[in-house]
């Protein structure tokens, strides 16, 4: 197994960045830490097409809102270093804090266009553009060929696939499929707030994604009725979106659903906010 070598400075990073791309291709995979199998697909797909891999590790303040969970995200350096070395990454930058990635006088935002507008644009402000600003300047520091992202977050994926072409980055944004558990509740860093019974509950996301499909496969093709569905799987957990977009510009169904379309989903599950997502004419 490689060591994965630690930076903990932008600086520092860069430099690490430029010799790997010096010897060879590099891939980046950037996360919020705490990673389980999900990052670590990233990570082995980055392997795959990649001399080096990049991984980060960064809680961005400027992605949360001020009633969200930034200071109670779970965090664990040296587990995450295990598991990056374990799947293939052989450089991590971990930011010092905020400041390393912000200093003092920072004033500069990114400002993602459409895609960026429903949903999780829309229930929590300001969301994509922090997360826009954080991977564009981890694009700049790592100048990476290509970098991985999943479709567990399949908005974000759209908003920075879109950033990156528009802006001419020059690193490749790939999607990656969603990991799930055994009973279908996909990977996520804040599983780990769920009580046992909550545990149970949240398995109600994939449900509704199963009823959707259910339905699709029936035959039923208003979007209305296949969202009616999901909503139905969903009953105890408290809903904050339940839609069915198209999967490129994510507007919302005007004509019949078909297998591309897509149901996103965000739910409580008490205090924790669960999202999910897939197409469906996808295996269930
Ligand atoms: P996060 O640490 O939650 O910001 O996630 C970092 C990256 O891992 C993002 O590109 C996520 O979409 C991806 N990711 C998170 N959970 C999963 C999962 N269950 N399957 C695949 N990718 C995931």
């Amino acid at each position: 197994m490689i060591q994965a070598s630690l930076v903990r400075t932008a600086r520092d990073f860069r430099r690490a960045c430029q010799e790997a791309r010096q010897a060879g291709t590099l891939a980046l995979v950037p996360t919020m830490g705490f990673l389980h199998a999900g990052h670590q697909s990233l990570i082995r797909e980055g392997a795959k097409r990649a001399k080096t891999v990049a991984a980060t590790v960064f809680v961005n303040p400027m992605q949360f809102g001020p009633a969200e969970d930034l200071s109670r995200y779970p965090s664990d350096l040296d587990g995450d270093l295990r598991k990056c070395a374990e799947a293939g990454a052989s450089l991590v930058f971990a930011p010092e804090g905020p400041g390393e990635m912000y200093p003092a006088g920072y004033q500069t935002y990114i400002e993602p266009g459409a895609l960026a507008g429903p949903l999780d644009g829309e229930r929590r402000p300001g969301h994509f553009r922090g997360v826009c600003t954080v991977v564009a300047k981890l694009f700049a520091l790592s100048r990476a060929d290509c970098a991985l992202f999943g479709e567990k977050d399949y908005q974000q994926l759209a908003v920075i696939r879109r950033m990156a072409a528009d802006l001419d980055l020059g690193t490749e944004v790939i999607g990656r499929p969603i990991v799930r558990e055994p009973d279908g509740l996909a990977l996520s860093s804040r599983n780990s707030y769920l009580s046992a019974e909550e545990r149970s509950k949240a398995v109600a996301l994939w449900n509704a994604l199963g009823a959707a499909r259910a339905a699709f496969a029936a035959g039923e093709r208003s979007g209305q009725q296949i969202v009616g569905a999901a909503r139905a799987a969903l009953d105890g957990l408290r809903i904050d979106y339940c839609d069915l977009r198209d999967p490129v510009e994510l507007l919302p169904l005007e004509q019949r659903a078909d297998p591309t379309s897509r149901l996103f989903l965000a739910a409580f599950v008490g205090k924790t906010r669960l999202i999910d997502n897939g197409a469906l004419g996808e295996a269930g």
